[in-house]
């Protein structure tokens, strides 16, 4: 099923399973744990949904000539370990094969995006990072030749044609707090991706994205450094200011948009959200020249502005003093780069 959603950074949400397991704080209250509750499932069950991939097909021949934004698995994690590794290349090959779709895919389980689109040779023939990923999706392919009657040869499009990564696939990573900022951006740089992307909502601490200790460029694997993940630049740590400077690079990974938001909910399920964390994200990120998009200010702000919408995600509502988080970009594909 494709619903179009109340979420602002996109146009649609499709699921292509249900049902999760918690990770990490950002965790504590899914809106899809509450969701299952509501109707009786069991939410630590994992479940498929097959049928989205021909929703896929069905929304990109809606949309024609135009062009949507997707966010696909609101309601689970794509890297979870129940959805296999074919099933994940299976829906990049609808993806591909869908190319006026822009999918966003946001996970906590950072390692397995990073190992799963990383794509090492395991052959040991050599291969370059994607060439098994695109071998498989390109043997998918054939089962959607029907669905795709424009193209001669649907594998030797899907093998030849689309560029990996795929322009039209963006991977995101959760940051809730510094100690998962700092664990899964490192995970997220170094995933071949056409745009990288991280959300701090809920947010639940100070967060500095510029600065990011655990991660150096595979030449200097090892060595002691620091990274700012907004702008791409890498120093040596050597202690001399003058010798760091000359030996930076400023050509590595970074991220390409940034959105923020505090907690809604009901109850006592959220979480307050500082608005001097809120700006000093945006700060960071125009400081960067990074696409930063502020989704809502969360429900416990809401409250103390006396605001009707509960999630503080509705502009007019807000008080002149909040200008400054008016703010909501989207970034630049690497191919229109
Ligand atoms: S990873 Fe996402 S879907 Fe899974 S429990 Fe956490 S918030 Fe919910």
């Amino acid at each position: 099923m494709v619903n179009i959603t109340t979420i602002s950074w996109t146009d649609f949400t499709i699921n292509f399973g249900g049902g999760c397991k918690k990770v990490s704080e950002g965790c504590d209250n899914c809106y899809s744990e509450r969701g299952d509750r509501r109707w009786g499932r069991d939410f630590t069950v994992v479940r498929r949904r097959p049928q989205a991939f021909a929703d896929m097909f069905a929304l990109s021949r809606k949309i024609g000539d135009g062009h949507a934004k997707v966010f696909l698995n609101s309601m689970t994690d794509t890297f979870h370990p129940f959805y296999d590794d074919d099933y994940i290349a299976e829906l990049l090959t609808v993806a591909a094969l869908t190319p006026n779709l822009t999918y966003q895919i946001l996970t906590k389980r950072y390692s397995r995006l990073r190992t799963f689109l990383t794509d090492a040779c395991r052959c040991k023939g050599g291969h370059q990072p994607g060439v098994h990923l695109k071998s498989k999706m390109a043997d998918i392919a054939r089962k959607y030749a029907r669905k795709r009657p424009d193209l001669d040869n649907i594998s030797h499009h899907v093998y030849f044609d689309v560029p990996y990564p795929l322009p039209n696939v963006w991977f995101g990573v959760s940051a809730e707090t510094q100690y998962w900022a700092d664990r899964r951006i490192p995970s997220l740089l170094s995933t071949p991706a056409a745009v990288r992307f991280v959300s701090a909502e809920p947010l639940l601490g100070p967060i500095h994205l510029n600065m990011c200790n655990y991660w150096a460029p595979p030449h200097m694997e090892g060595f002691p450094g620091a990274h700012n993940p907004l702008t791409g630049e890498w120093w040596p740590a050597v202690g001399n200011a003058e010798e760091e400077y000359a030996n930076r690079v400023t050509d590595q990974p970074r991220i390409d948009w940034v959105i923020v938001g505090g907690e809604s909910g009901f109850g006592d399920s959220y979480r307050p959200m500082d608005l001097t964390w809120a700006r000093d994200v945006v700060a960071q990120c125009q400081e960067a020249g990074t696409a930063v998009f502020v989704k809502q200010l969360g429900t416990a702000q809401a409250q103390r502005l006396g605001l009707a919408d509960f999630k503080g995600e509705k502009w007019g509502q807000w008080p002149s003093d909040l200008d400054d988080l008016r703010i909501r970009q989207f970034p630049t594909p690497l191919l229109n780069r």
